[in-house]
């Protein structure tokens, strides 16, 4: 934590530099002392150590300077430092002016010059004021700031960024606060161009894209490396499993990953039924446990989307969104599933402006006392509703089928009805959504008829779709864009026209010899944590002895 400041103005060398050994002496080990040569000077130092978040305690002014007299200055001051304690060092001639503006410009106290010796005539009156300003003042949090706007997907998305890589950060709403349209402005940054970042060492980034905020908060988005073993595409349970056993065995690995290692675990807020966990563990904190094994053994992370795959030989190309590609002999395909949209009228529109897909888990504390609404009947939006009924006033589930016994798990049903703000609305379908900038109401429709209800914060989590559209062709999956292989490449008893192998495919291998699929991703998969992990695990086995045949 950086010292807090004392800052000395004085247009005269010889005085500033006495006034400053003098505090310097006193009240160097705790405060740290810096110096201006005019008020002006002073400000624009404010005004940095502002961006920088740097506490300031004490402002000492000379009255007499060109250009800005020391009460202009400490009056001015307030807006940057409106607790920092505010001295005017004045001579004896000039003492009734600085009495007087001592009430405009809520002067804490003058002194007369010279104030020696300063054991009587200053050190007395600073640590008083001192001591006044410290009880007063709270360290400021030293990690990012985002200020940004509740309904805006952009911010939703920065902000999930940052919570899945467990970078930690506040939030500033600007619609909640002053204070954050306030210090957009003193740094001279648009309040209309959101949202900003702002770092420690006070720099920023507006409305940043995702490879540019991995960048700048320490995540890798450059390959160390020209040629790996294997390159796993998808840091979910899957990839994560692979890159834990493709590392420990010696393999090169090299995994891609947008967004924070866990995959859709990572937005789960807890999974009770993965072994090993008796009272259950997080999503975040399984991805971020498995996440740091892999890096152990040596895989290596990138924060990257992979965008294509190009096959040239023996070697396979991944292509990334930055423009540049990684080659390898054996590609892993755990890309998983993302959740499907809802088609209705409006739904585009509002996402991430109150609509928003899967668990989202950095929205629960802004839903705080509100009423949320959850479509979907799976284990993952019973999850979600047991989240949030921590924070909102009232969690509505609406579901399609009677009911939930169906197609959530027991436990999970069981402590639903437990939880006293979870309301069940079955046989109840979301029709179309309403609101100009942000979600406001939903239409439903239901055995009482349709009609509207208000609403901020719709959650979706109805089925699953792979994104696996940037793949070639030459990768075969079924209707729905799930991966094909193994045994499920063979159609009609025969292997796909292009597999030119004298031998079969392996268990987890596509229709392109050396790329491999494991979990949610591939056609006809367990859609299970314990499964992904496994089929990660297996997958480096098949991909040892593909390995071997070179
Ligand atoms: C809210 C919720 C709760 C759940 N609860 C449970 C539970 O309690 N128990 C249980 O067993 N299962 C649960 N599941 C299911 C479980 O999370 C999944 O089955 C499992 O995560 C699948 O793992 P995966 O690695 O195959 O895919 P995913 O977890 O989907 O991971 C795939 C990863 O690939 C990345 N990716 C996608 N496209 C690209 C690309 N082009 N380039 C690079 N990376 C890409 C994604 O960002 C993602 O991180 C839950 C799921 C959800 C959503």
């Amino acid at each position: 934590m950086a010292r807090p400041i004392l800052l000395a103005v004085d247009d005269d060398a010889s005085v500033l530099e006495a006034v400053v050994q003098d505090l310097r002496r006193e009240y160097g080990a705790a405060y740290r002392v810096l110096r201006a040569a005019s008020g002006q000077a002073a400000l624009d130092a404010l005004a940095q150590l502002k961006t920088r978040q740097e506490p300031v305690a004490l402002l000492l002014s000379d009255q007499r300077m060109p250009g800005m007299s020391g009460v202009d200055f400490l009056e001015r001051s307030r807006d940057l430092y409106p607790e920092a304690r505010r001295v005017l060092l004045t001579a004896y001639a000039d003492t009734e002016a600085a009495i007087r503006a001592i009430n405009a410009a809520r002067i804490h106290y003058y002194l007369n010059k010279p104030w020696d010796p300063p054991e009587e005539k200053l050190y007395p009156v600073l640590s008083d004021l001192l001591e006044d300003w410290q009880a007063g003042y709270q360290p400021p949090f030293e990690g990012l700031r985002v200020i940004g706007h509740r309904w805006s997907p952009k911010d939703h998305k920065v902000r999930s960024f940052l919570s899945r890589n467990h970078v930690p950060y506040r939030w500033l709403d600007i619609a909640g606060t002053e204070d954050a349209r306030k210090l957009l402005l003193d740094l001279q940054l648009d309040p209309d161009l959101l949202p900003v970042v702002l770092f420690s060492d006070g720099s920023s980034l507006v409305d940043p894209e995702p490879d540019a905020l991995a960048a700048r908060v320490g995540l890798s988005t450059q390959a160390a490396q020209e040629f790996y073993d294997m390159v796993v595409v998808g840091a979910g349970p899957a990839g994560l499993a692979a890159a834990v056993y493709g590392a420990s065995e010696g393999l090169r690995t090299l995994v891609i990953e947008p967004e924070a290692p866990g995959g859709q675990a990572g937005s789960t807020s807890r999974i009770e039924n993965y072994l090993g966990f008796p009272s259950g563990i997080t999503g975040a904190d399984l991805g971020r446990r498995a996440h740091i094994q892999a890096a152990r053994f040596g895989a290596e992370f990138l924060t990257q989307r992979a965008t294509g795959l190009r096959i040239d030989g023996q070697y396979r190309f991944v292509q990334l969104a930055d423009g540049g590609e990684v080659a390898s002999h054996v590609v892993l395909l755990a890309a998983g599933v993302h959740y499907s949209k809802l088609e209705i009228p409006g739904a585009d529109r509002l996402t991430g402006r109150g609509i928003y897909y899967g668990a989202a888990l950095v929205e629960a504390a802004a839903c705080k006392d509100e009423e949320v609404y959850i479509v979907g009947g799976a284990n993952s939006a019973g999850q979600a509703a047991l989240h949030f009924a921590k924070f909102a006033r009232k969690v509505t589930i609406l579901v399609r089928g009677h009911g939930l016994s169906v197609t959530m798990s027991k436990y999970l049903i069981d402590e639903i009805e437990r939880t006293s703000n979870i309301v069940l609305q079955p046989e109840t379908q979301v029709v179309a959504v309403e609101g100009e900038h942000r979600l406001e109401a939903l239409k439903l429709s239901g055995p009482q008829g349709t009609g509207c209800v208000p609403a901020s914060s719709l959650f979706v989590f109805i089925g699953a779709a792979p994104g696996t559209g940037w793949l070639p062709p030459s990768i075969l999956r079924d209707e729905k864009g799930f991966l094909l292989a193994g045994p499920d490449l063979r159609f009609e008893g025969k292997l796909p026209e292009g597999w030119r192998e004298q031998r079969e495919p392996f268990l987890l291998e596509s229709s392109v010899p050396g790329v491999f699929v494991a979990g949610d991703v591939r056609h006809g998969s367990v859609k299970r944590v314990a499964s992904a992990v496994g089929e990660g695990s297996i997958a480096v086995q098949f991909a040892h002895q593909y390995l071997a045949g070179f």
